[in-house]
């Protein structure tokens, strides 16, 4: 089966965000807001996610995010300035993801081979891409983009 990757560099040496990528497999779907990210061991891929709701800590209902208040037993989520309190923020699914470990690895070396190629050919024709300002880069969605980039996350990797 054909699987093709189109490679969107972002710029800035330091950013954790290198590239947007798709890929498009057999010639009639394609998976938009695949990441690479250079983690502290080196590159990796990141399928795309999204947020899932917030938990309440009290009752375990699911709330909105950036909900103030449990909309089940009205305890409170989160103190005045915005900050969680006593739950965790967010939780996050891969909306498309390799079925084992081994489509796993081929799709990432695939990906990482062709952010590889595209690294190289913009430092030959001497192009600097541009850094990633939360905008839609061309013919990319970078993902739910509900309230703030959160630059932290970039979902789970598609290696373990
Ligand atoms: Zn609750």
């Amino acid at each position: 089966m054909g699987i093709d990757v189109r490679v969107r560099l972002v710029g800035g040496e330091a950013a954790k965000l290198k590239a947007f990528c798709s890929i498009t497999i057999g010639g009639q779907i394609v998976i938009r807001d695949v990441k690479v990210i250079g983690g502290p061991n080196g590159l990796f891929v990141a399928m795309p996610s999204r947020k899932l709701s917030e938990v309440c800590p009290h009752c375990g209902a699911k709330n909105h995010l950036r909900a103030n208040y449990c909309n089940e037993c009205g305890a409170k989520l989160r103190d005045p300035r915005g900050t969680p309190v006593g739950h965790r923020e967010a939780l996050y699914a891969d909306v498309a993801y390799a079925v084992d470990a081994r489509s796993r690895e081929s799709i990432q070396r695939l990906v990482l081979q062709a952010y590889r190629r595209e690294v190289a050919k913009a430092a030959q024709l001497g192009i600097k891409p541009q850094p990633y300002t939360g905008g839609v880069p061309d013919g990319f969605i970078p993902g739910s983009q509900e309230g703030e980039e959160d630059q932290d996350h970039f979902g789970e990797g598609i290696l373990p």
